[in-house]
């Protein structure tokens, strides 16, 4: 057990902040963890799950005192947050968020953020499709990459710092250039997901398959997609309005690349789909490799009962 912070502050008590006060818990992170929601009813019901210390009602009461600030709101009240809590930091406080997208975020907190203070925007690699204080466990971050995206003057001290709490999580922490991180998470993350979302919608809209055909006959692939389209509509609303311009460029390279696909598919030009197919098979095998998913068969689904 090995205190980083004496007093952490959560603004937003969803899947991201319960899962990190699960996870402080276990380290032993913080002295004491305090937080808040916009709602009456997640407040209530953080109070009764009792994953922090204090439940407070606004957000300026949540950062009073506090060495450590966490933002993990929905993108787009970050600014609204960061404009109330400003006056309020602590000196020498660091702030950091968990938002999806890094540029729009640190445009939107930086201007609030008081000289004294150390913003250090973040990003775990780490979400389900569930949200709300009830979805976070502590496991969450375990073997997940933190990307953190310091300015060149930030504090290194305060970076450190940082580094070792996301590490207490069981995150394995790297440093990116802003612009870098979010071209990358529209590869890696919101194009896939906006992929899954169209892919549902057309399955909903073929009226020859009808739904419960859907849902009975949705083993292979199909839902996978119906999970990933099953995530929460405020957050990713937020991310492709605040990622527009990286999500736009790789979604004009997908299309190409499903114009070639389906031209092969047309033409009859196997040679085309299987090179297509063994190269994204290679990619698969290295992220396994690299420990980011599981090698069992059905992503380890087979033989679990749910
Ligand atoms: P979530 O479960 O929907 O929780 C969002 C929390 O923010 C709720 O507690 C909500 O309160 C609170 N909130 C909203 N507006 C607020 C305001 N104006 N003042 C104070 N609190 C406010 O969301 P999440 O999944 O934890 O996501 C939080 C952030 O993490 C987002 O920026 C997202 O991009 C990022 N992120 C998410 C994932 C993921 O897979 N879910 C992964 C990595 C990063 P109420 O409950 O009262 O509405």
């Amino acid at each position: 057990m090995t205190q980083i912070y004496e007093r952490v502050a959560l603004i937003g008590l969803g899947l991201i902040a319960s899962s990190m006060a699960h996870a402080m818990r276990r380290a032993g992170l913080a002295g004491e963890i305090v937080g808040t929601a916009r709602s009456a009813e997640t407040r209530d019901i953080t109070r009764e799950l009792g994953f922090c210390d204090r439940v407070v009602d606004t957000v300026t009461e949540a950062v009073e005192g506090a060495d450590l600030v966490v933002l993990a709101v929905p993108i787009g009240v970050m600014s609204e947050v960061a404009r109330e809590i400003g006056p309020h930091l602590a000196k020498g406080a660091t702030v950091t968020d968990v938002g999806s997208v890094k540029r729009a975020v640190l445009d939107a907190v930086s201007p609030h953020i008081p000289d004294n203070v150390e913003f250090i925007p973040g990003h775990p690699l780490a979400g389900t499709e569930h949200s709300g204080p009830r979805s976070g466990f502590a496991e969450l971050f375990e073997n997940r990459f933190c990307i953190l995206v310091p300015s060149e003057n930030a504090d290194v001290d305060a970076v450190d710092r940082l580094t070792v709490f996301w590490e207490g999580m069981g995150a394995n922490v790297e440093t990116m250039d802003v612009d870098h991180h979010d071209l990358v998470l529209a590869v890696t993350s919101h194009t896939p997901h906006l992929i899954a979302y169209t892919m549902v919608g057309v399955a909903d809209d073929l009226r020859r398959v009808t739904d419960s055909e859907v849902i009975k006959y949705s083993a292979a692939g199909f839902r996978d997609f119906t999970r990933i389209a099953a995530s929460d509509p405020t957050m990713w609303r937020d991310v492709f309005l605040n990622n527009k311009e990286a999500t736009l460029e790789v979604l004009g390279r997908f299309t190409e690349e499903l114009f070639a696909l389906q031209r092969a598919i047309r033409t009859g030009d196997g040679e085309h789909l299987f090179d297509y197919f063994s190269h994204t098979r290679a990619i698969r095998r290295g992220i396994v490799e690299a420990g980011q998913d599981t090698d069992a068969p059905d992503f380890g689904r087979m033989g679990k009962k749910s």
